[in-house]
């Protein structure tokens, strides 16, 4: 169609397109050569009970950096991972590198031991027919009980082939592993649909937080939320906590857990294990209290 209007619109757009192409493609060869030279890391973000304010997880996100483009951040490149399939080998290196991270915190006693580890798994993941068994191999290599760890899935995941899902999502959970829906209120579900679904945790999703107390709807909405979720036996995870007024605002609507900058930001390794050998339950909960 574009070759009818002329010679010159042609040009330009095959030029857009295999500029777009180009781009594409440099990023997937950067991507390759990341994994091969292990440029990625983990950072992990503190949970806390909103009511105790005991240390209850953390999430494990992913880092890249790169030579020649510098920090790349996982939203400018975890859908071109899932396009190519380069997610698989990338997500199973986050799965082994959480379980690594939380054996160790648990040899050097820094965690109680209810504490839980989380990490995102992308849609080809969950598809993946090893990803149950890696998940197994990894928790028995580093000791790690099941009840401490726990797998992030988008609405997006749940809503294709429900039967399927279900049969998988119960496998996972008879093992003892938590399931968790992140970015909840993000996509088109309901708690309605979700109900049929194996699911222990809803994460609010932090644009519905960020507002508060600006945005009077979302506080509505944030309520609601959280009131239905507990109706139907869902712990609640607040993301994107920032405040000292969405933390009271969010504790009135007992929520059980938030996570977000207020508390803490993701954190390296080493920066994790000195926040958990200074972490005070009861200084944290006279801070914000
Ligand atoms: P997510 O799973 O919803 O993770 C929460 C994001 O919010 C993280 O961004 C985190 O750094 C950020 N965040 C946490 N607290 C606050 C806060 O108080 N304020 C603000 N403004 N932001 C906060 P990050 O690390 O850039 O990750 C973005 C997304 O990339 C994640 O969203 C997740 O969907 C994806 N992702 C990250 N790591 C992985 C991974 O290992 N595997 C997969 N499949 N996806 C990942
Ligand atoms: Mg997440
Ligand atoms: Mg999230
Ligand atoms: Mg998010």
């Amino acid at each position: 169609k574009a070759k009818d209007t002329g010679r010159n619109n042609y040009q330009f757009f095959t030029d857009d397109i295999n500029q777009k192409l180009v781009t594409h493609l440099d990023l997937v060869r950067d991507l390759r050569l990341a994994i091969s030279n292990e440029e990625f890391h983990l950072v992990f973000q503190p949970q806390l009970c909103l009511n105790s304010y005991k240390l209850t997880g953390f999430e494990a996100l992913i880092r890249w950096t790169c030579p020649k483009r510098g920090f790349v951040p996982p939203d400018q490149f975890i859908n071109t991972a899932e396009d190519t399939g380069l997610i698989i080998p990338i997500g199973r290196l986050v799965i082994s590198k959480a379980c690594e991270q939380l054996k160790s915190l648990i040899q050097e006693q820094l965690v109680a031991d209810n504490v839980v580890m989380t990490v995102n798994i992308s849609a080809k993941q969950f598809q993946d027919e090893s990803l149950i068994s890696h998940i197994k191999d990894e928790l028995q290599r580093n000791n790690i009980p099941a009840h401490q760890f726990e797998i992030e899935l988008t609405e997006s995941i749940l809503m294709e082939n429900i039967d399927e899902v279900i049969i998988k999502l119960k496998q996972i959970q008879q093992l003892g592993i938590l399931i968790s829906i992140d970015d909840f209120g993000t996509g088109y579900s309901s708690l309605g649909y979700l109900k049929q679904l194996p699911v222990n945790i809803i994460k609010v999703d932090r644009s519905f937080v960020s507002d508060i107390p600006e945005s009077k709807d979302d506080m509505e909405i944030t309520a609601a939320v959280i009131a239905m979720a507990h109706k139907l036996n869902y712990l609640v995870v607040a993301e994107g906590v920032e405040t000292q007024e969405q933390l009271n605002f969010l504790r009135s609507c007992k929520c059980n857990y938030g996570q977000g900058y207020l508390f803490s930001k993701p954190l390296a390794s080493q920066d994790l294990l000195a926040f958990c050998k200074n972490y005070s339950a009861t200084s944290i909960s006279q801070q914000y209290s």
